[in-house]
């Protein structure tokens, strides 16, 4: 049997798949949108920064600036270098290179000879670097940039900075190879400014500077004013360095232990492109030991020679956790969303179905025969019609089987006429088989009656004429005229049943003529007298008027009354009630007569066998009368039927139908 699929489940699906298709795309999009969002800010956020770190490195090299600037006009510098006061320079220029955190501040005259050096009173030695600033700066402009300078005029400047200038150089997994153990050279901001007197005559130059190599104040400050100390994992979120060259001189980039990354290199790929190709670079950069946000920038020297970089940078890791969090609610937006589709949509399913299932259990009742029942869907939709289209279909079911049963009603009244009008036809055949076997039996005992009575009719005039004779000739009291007599009675009798039977064989031989039935009665009724006694025999006679005169055998059907008013009134055994009765009955176009006695009855088992010729119940009686009246009413067409109850007398009717001489076939 194929998978059931619920309609509910396929509504949900239907209506969940576009909806995860939707989400999943959302999902895709929001992330890479998200995630690209988020890398474009940082990158344009470190872009930013890398402008302000600019800023700040040029504030610095301005407050240096300011500094040296503002000293080289002071009326007092320019009195000292012109009178070579070394000791008063030496109180305004020291503890002004202190206060103003400067690594050097030297003072040199207009010859180019150095004068003082505040961080290296003995070294009056002139160096080559600072060579182009002095010229510069005579000719009465204020000179300011990064530069480098070699370790030997380091020490010549501040054998101080002997401690600081060095930095070791590191291998790093992700920096470039370096074949440089160590670097000397110090990178610093220096500015160079004309030392004039009151009228501005430049009688000398100042110039000093601060060394950058593991001089972490400008980066931190960078840091400070940019990230605002935001710290993550242990760690500065923000971070800003400066390269001297390659190499990390200072930086607040530090390892898990807190230890600044001075002395590694930047990347081979940041190298070619900052330092090789002299471009602003932002990316997505290693740096150290994590990944930066980085954006980076060469840093030039007075001749317009790149001699480093700035960069600052912001660990990704903070990003990639926003992003996280951000595609996790996104993530659970979009989950708790689907959630409550897959939850609306099973809701909307099961409401669809409902009305669905209901339908389905109404079809069920409908099946097993129930009719008396209406859906309610209240929805305007396609279940909707469907509910009203069932609900039709059930009323005209219930129609339909109105219909049916009335049909099936009307079917069985049919049935139940037949069967009664087939029964009658059956009762009518067996009826008609019963009187032709009783016509057939009639037939051949007539015949055999017709042949006895004719052999016995000679004897019989033979012995009734030697009896009369002997009772002639015997004299009157001769003892034997009693015997004779009795021959003579008997002899009659026979003659008697001869008759009959005759009479039997001869039915069919009628000569018909037009006979009026009552009066016909009445004459049966007065000759009733000669052949029994009547005394106390009542006869009543009901003869209705008008009977129309029938076209009869009128001795025969004589014979039939006198048969059926003896038979009553041995019934009776002398006393009783005999009455006649005539009818006609024009519709059905027979008369009938009725006669009733009321003597000992018959009993029910006798009913079947009276008509049968020689049935009798009497000692002397023949048992052919009634069979013999049968076959006379039979023959001119009638019926005769007997009602009876033991000892309660007994009713015979003939039915006779009216026939004129017109209506016989001639
Ligand atoms: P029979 O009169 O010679 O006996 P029927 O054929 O006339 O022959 O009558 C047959 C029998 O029917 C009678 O023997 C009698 O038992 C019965 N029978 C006829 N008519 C009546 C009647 N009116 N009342 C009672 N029994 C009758």
């Amino acid at each position: 049997m194929p998978r059931r699929f619920p309609i509910q489940l396929k509504l949900t699906i239907g209506a969940l798949i576009p909806l995860f298709i939707a989400i999943l795309i959302c999902w895709l999009t929001g992330f890479s949108l998200i995630a690209s969002r988020i890398v474009s800010q940082a990158q344009d956020r470190v872009r930013t920064d890398l402008n302000s770190a600019h800023e700040l490195y040029h504030n610095e090299l301005e407050r240096i600036g300011d500094v040296v600037k503002f000293t080289g006009r002071s009326p007092q510098a320019a009195r000292d270098l012109d009178r070579n006061d070394l000791k008063s320079l030496d109180a305004l220029l020291t503890p002004l290179m202190q206060n103003e955190q400067l690594d050097f501040l030297t003072c040199v005259n207009t010859s180019g000879r150095i004068v003082f050096r505040a961080g290296n009173y003995a070294e009056t030695a002139t160096s080559e670097w600072s060579g182009g600033l002095i010229r510069k700066a005579i000719r009465g402009n204020v000179v300011s940039g990064t530069t480098v300078i070699p370790y030997e005029d380091v020490l010549k400047e501040n054998p101080r900075l002997s401690e600081t200038v060095e930095v070791s150089v590191r291998s790093t997994p992700h920096g470039r190879r370096s074949p440089k153990q160590i670097e000397r050279s110090g990178m610093c901001l220096v500015v160079a400014a004309p030392v004039q007197d009151a009228v501005g005559t430049i009688v000398g130059v100042l110039y000093g500077g601060v060394m950058l190599n593991n001089n972490n104040r400008l980066v931190d400050r960078i840091k400070r004013t940019l990230f605002e100390g935001v710290q993550f994992d242990g760690k500065d979120a923000g971070t800003a360095t400066i390269f001297l060259d390659d190499l990390r001189i200072a930086t607040n980039v530090a390892g898990r232990d807190g230890q600044r990354a001075i002395g590694t290199l930047m990347s081979e790929r940041v190298f070619d492109r900052v330092i090789l190709k002299r471009e602003k670079w932002t990316s997505r950069a290693f740096v150290f030991d994590d990944w930066y946000f980085a954006a980076y920038e060469p840093i030039l020297d007075l001749e317009g020679q790149v001699i480093g970089a700035l960069y600052v940078g912001m660990m990704e890791k903070p990003y990639l956790l926003i992003k996280n969090r951000l595609n996790l609610v996104y993530a659970g937006v979009l989950f708790f969303g689907s959630l409550a589709g897959v939850v609306l949509s099973w809701l909307a399913g099961s409401h669809l179905a409902r009305p669905i299932r209901r339908l389905e259990a109404m079809a069920r009742r409908v099946a097993t025969g129930e009719r008396e029942m209406e859906i309610t869907v209240a929805s305007r939709d396609e279940i909707g019609d469907l509910a009203s289209e069932f609900n039709q279909m059930t009323r005209a079911l219930c129609q339909r089987d109105d219909e049916i049963r009335e049909l099936n009603r009307g079917l069985e009244q049919k049935v139940v006429e037949r069967t009664v009008e087939l029964e009658e036809k059956n009762l009518l055949l067996l009826k008609t088989r019963e009187e032709l076997v009783r016509a057939e039996k009639l037939a051949a005992v007539g015949e055999l009656a017709a042949g006895v009575a004719h052999e016995i009719n000679n004897p019989m005039a033979i012995i009734r004429g030697n009896a009369e004779l002997l009772q002639m000739t015997l004299p009157a009291d001769s003892p034997s005229q009693e015997e004779v007599a009795i021959i003579a009675r008997q002899v009659g009798r026979v003659e008697r049943i001869v008759a009959n039977l005759l009479t039997f064989a001869r039915q069919g031989h009628k000569q018909p003529d037009t006979t009026d039935l009552n009066r016909l009665l009445d004459e049966v009724l007065d000759q009733l007298g000669h052949q029994v006694p009547m005394t106390r025999i009542s006869a009543r006679k009901h003869y209705a008027e008008g009977i129309p005169p029938l076209y009869a055998d009128a001795d025969q059907l004589r014979q039939v009354f006198t048969n059926l008013f003896l038979n009553a009134v041995q019934a009776m055994a002398g006393s009783g009630i005999l009455s006649v009765t005539t009818a006609a009955d024009r519709s059905a176009g027979t008369c009938s007569v009725t006669v009733t006695d009321t003597g000992k009855g018959i009993a029910p088992e006798s009913l079947g066998q009276l008509f049968n010729p020689f049935y009798t119940t009497r000692a002397d009686g023949t048992g052919l009368g009634l069979s013999v009246s049968y076959g006379i009413v039979k023959e001119h067409g009638g019926t005769i039927e007997v009602e009876s109850q033991l000892d309660n007398g007994a009713t015979f009717r003939v039915i006779l139908p009216i026939t004129h001489r017109s209506d016989l076939p001639a």
